[in-house]
């Protein structure tokens, strides 16, 4: 069986760490090299000692251009500056990158743009096989599903998040209107408290739920008279993130230059 040579840029961080042990528990990958910021404590270190895992003869280097020459694919999950110069030297050798570093301005999201017209570059602000599944079929029913299904979604998670609804309870909400082809803003009911009022034909509502260590629960519901459809993602641990990045990459190593979504990889691209 042949095998995908990955590197990981950001190797000490909780993603990158998550990465290398997922990745050195599939057989189809072999982990071809370890990088991490200039001064960090594991610089030099092997890190097959340093994780426990089997990566024979890799040490941790502060030079992304030597991750590049030994690997078929590179997986970025660190800061928007290193993305943005891993891009370039992705473009430059040819090597592909999946680039999961959040937070970039759009001129930085041009830069990749940019660098996917030389190589295969896949993006995505979250990495959940299930939470794009989810996505598409949220997308799917509220095409199929008339007016009379009301549309709301219910989202989880633990006590020290900060903002609500979850970016990934709105990624879903935008699904469910481009499925019903209108405009999101205009339906969205965000908050709901004391006289209300009745529901209003149309809107897509809201509800938050704060508490615990939940990772991220979501559920969509289509409700109409006498018969409900909920469609609901759990993620009890956040390694999800890397077993898609590490899914991500098996797939985008060796394609042709393009920006690639997770959609692309699952199949659903349109
Ligand atoms: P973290 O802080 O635990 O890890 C980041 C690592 O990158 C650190 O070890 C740091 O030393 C390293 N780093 C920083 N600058 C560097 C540089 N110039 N060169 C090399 N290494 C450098 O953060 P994390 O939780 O692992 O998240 C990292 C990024 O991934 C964030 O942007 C986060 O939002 C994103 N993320 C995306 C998804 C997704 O599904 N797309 C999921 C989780 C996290």
């Amino acid at each position: 069986m042949s095998q995908t040579k990955i590197a990981v840029f950001g190797c000490a961080g909780r993603m990158g760490q998550n990465l290398l042990r997922v990745a050195d528990g599939d057989d189809a990958c072999i982990i071809a090299g370890a990088g991490e910021r200039p001064g960090h404590d594991w610089i030099a270190q092997d890190i097959g000692t340093l994780l426990g895992i089997s990566a024979p003869g890799v040490a941790v280097t502060a030079d992304p251009a030597e991750l590049f020459k030994n690997a078929d694919v590179v997986i970025d999950f660190t800061m928007p500056e290193a993305t943005i110069a891993n891009a370039k030297i992705a473009a430059d050798t040819g090597v592909a990158l999946i680039a999961g570093t959040t937070g970039l301005s759009h001129d930085q999201e041009a830069v990749i743009a940019e660098a996917a017209t030389k190589t295969a570059i896949m993006r995505a602000a979250n990495f959940s096989v299930g939470v794009n599944l989810l996505e598409q079929l949220t997308k799917r029913a509220a095409s199929i599903l008339g007016q009379d299904f009301d549309i709301e979604i219910l989202e989880m998670h633990h006590k020290h998040k900060v903002d609500a609804p979850s970016g990934t309870a709105l990624m879903l909400g935008y699904a469910a209107a481009e499925g019903r082809q209108v405009n999101h803003d205009d339906v969205a009911a965000r908050g709901r408290d004391g006289i209300t009022g009745a529901r209003k034909a149309g809107d897509i509502g809201y509800a938050v739920l704060r508490g615990g260590n939940v990772a991220g629960e979501h559920t969509v519901m289509f409700a109409t008279e006498d018969e409900r459809i909920e469609l609901t993602h759990k993620a009890t641990d956040r390694g999800i993130f890397a077993k898609g990045a590490i899914r991500a990459a098996l797939w985008t190593a060796g394609r042709g230059p393009g920006l690639y979504s997770m959609l692309d990889v699952l199949g659903f691209a349109d």
